[in-house]
């Protein structure tokens, strides 16, 4: 049943004023250590509020320890996943499934200090609606990942059409009109950090500490990193699509002005046989070129191909504490009339 506000409706609890909403991708072991610092953490700073775990297709028994942490808590609610979609996505069904006035989105690996929360939501009272935490430092990663990290930050600001407040990730609060703006945005394609970004509101970093990750390892392989960061790039710029004007314009220039000195060369000095390797080379890199100019068309092609497929966003296995949805394949993204 879909409320009038758009909100998945729950007959028997009231509202709750400040719903959490977290990620969990074979998390098991750490669901206890964190519903230990959370809910207290919680209770402190409101009097009322709401957990939704998104079990991102787990393989592991998190499935298992929600359900049980529902039976002793009804304040702990779950939707879990026919499969493993991907953080950006479970974070977007945790959205749709929020009712609070105010969202907090964390990490399931105590990464993100409960604690932190307090802060979020004296900054939300004081009236602000994107109240993003800022990591002091990236100690917790290695060297490589930083390192990486450092060069996509440089690379998404060269590109420039989104600027990305430094060190923001997705531990945050957003108040339900920005909870709303992001629910309004159909892609499929999801790069959450700069829809943050994008939708403004009044925003504010608090900075914190990343803890060293509770237990198990992280779930984002350099193969999977670097996928989101082209997703970043490519649905936040047009740049690489339009580069190749440039470039192209360029080595037309370049081969123009060649034309041109071989034609007086010949005109002066009469014709020779040599060149055998500069031309192989020559055609060599301007194929190079060309593949890597419909490789970038393919990237943005694909990405319109997934977005006009249409398909949901995801698919809720089960609801544990959540109302059933009418739809039985989550929210179709299409937009409300
Ligand atoms: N996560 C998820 N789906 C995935 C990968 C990760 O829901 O496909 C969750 C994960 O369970 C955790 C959060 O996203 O709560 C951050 O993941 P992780 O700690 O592995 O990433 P890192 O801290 O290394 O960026
Ligand atoms: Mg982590």
């Amino acid at each position: 049943m879909i409320a009038p506000s758009g909100q998945i409706a729950d007959a028997d609890q009231p509202r709750p004023e400040i719903s959490v909403v977290v990620p969990m991708f074979n998390e098991a072991e750490n669901l206890i250590p964190l519903i230990a610092r959370l809910t207290p953490a919680m209770e402190r700073c409101s009097a009322s509020f709401e957990v939704v775990f998104v079990d991102d297709g787990s393989t592991d028994d998190t499935l298992t320890a929600l359900r049980r942490a529902h039976q002793l808590d009804p304040r702990l609610r779950a939707v879990s996943f026919s499969r493993n979609f991907g953080k950006e996505i479970a974070i977007a069904a945790g959205l749709d499934h929020a009712r609070g006035d105010a969202v907090v989105i964390m990490d399931a690996d105590l990464q993100h200090p409960p604690e932190m929360i307090e802060t979020f939501v004296e900054r939300w009272r004081q009236g602000y609606q994107n109240v993003f935490g800022q990591r002091v430092d990236r100690s917790a990663d290695s060297a490589l990942r930083r390192a990486l990290t450092l060069r996509f930050y440089r690379l998404f600001a060269s590109f420039g059409e989104t600027s990305l407040p430094p060190g923001a990730g997705d531990f945050r609060l957003l108040d339900r009109q920005a909870v709303e703006a992001l629910r309004a945005m159909p892609e499929r394609a999801r790069f959450s950090k700069g829809l943050y970004a994008w939708i403004g509101y009044r925003s504010v970093g608090v900075p914190f500490e990343v803890a060293e990750r509770a237990f198990g390892a992280s779930k984002f392989s350099y193969r999977k990193l670097t996928r989101f960061a082209l997703d970043g790039l490519m649905s936040f710029s047009t740049l690489p699509l339009k580069v190749w004007t440039y470039v192209g314009t360029l080595i037309s220039l370049a081969a123009l002005a060649a034309a041109i000195y071989f034609l007086l060369r010949t005109a002066t000095h009469g014709v020779d046989v040599p060149g055998y390797a500069s031309l192989i080379v020559s055609i060599m890199f301007f194929a190079g070129v060309q593949l890597m100019s419909l490789g970038v068309l393919g990237e943005y092609i694909g990405r319109i191909f997934a977005e006009v497929k249409r398909r949901p966003l995801y698919l809720v296995a089960e609801r544990v504490g959540v109302e059933e949805d009418s739809s039985p394949v989550g929210r179709a993204r299409t937009p409300r009339p």
